[in-house]
């Protein structure tokens, strides 16, 4: 497995392409879609994942799955921001514990509200790779302020992500990766 990050859009959202085998899988293309899609060539790219419904990470998700014909999918809770955004509906709706897979490698949902109730992180436990969306930064976490957002939840969900074993590396939606471990003590 490898995978490119492309920088995207007015805010700067790292957008994601995971290659296995001749699949990929799309995290966030919410701008700039001539940038990503040179990197999909001769590969089935398996699912168009959106860590979370707000603009920068979803606005051109349709445009590249009229591309590639692959699905969009997107938690359940943020759908209805998402449909407010694009005016079209996801593809497949997700839960906590689904499971997303590019050739041979497995990616499994873990809901993470707080910044958005729908926000979810994807982790590959083999790989030790966690992306994280909106959720956990580098030193730092995603806005509380915002509609749909909340405080708590947000910290029983970094809580949550924090017990996972200190050398899984963190691929976040903005700024430069972190590790599990460089985070502990967050909150
Ligand atoms: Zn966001
Ligand atoms: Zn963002």
């Amino acid at each position: 497995m490898h995978f490119k990050t492309i920088k995207i859009g007015p805010i700067q959202t790292n957008c994601y392409i995971i290659s296995d085998n001749n699949e990929a899988l799309v995290i966030d293309p919410g701008f700039d879609i001539d940038q990503i899609l040179p990197f999909l060539e001769g590969a089935t790219v398996n699912a168009i994942v959106l860590t979370h419904g707000h603009f920068d990470h979803v606005t051109e998700a349709f445009l590249l799955q009229a591309k590639t014909k692959a699905p969009v999918l997107i938690h359940e809770k943020d759908e209805n921001m998402m449909a407010f955004t694009n005016k079209m509906k996801a593809n497949r709706l997700l839960k906590n514990g689904d499971v997303i897979t590019v050739g041979n490698e497995k990616f499994v949902v873990i809901h993470t509200p707080g910044h958005s109730s729908g926000s979810i992180c994807l982790y590959n436990e083999k790989e030790k790779l966690l992306f994280s969306g909106d959720t956990l930064f580098h030193g730092t976490y995603g806005r509380t302020d915002l509609p749909g957002s909340s405080q708590k939840e947000m910290e029983e969900s970094l809580k949550k992500l924090l017990k996972l074993p200190e050398n899984v590396k963190v691929y976040p939606g903005h700024g430069r990766e972190t590790t599990i471990g460089d985070e502990q003590g967050l909150i």
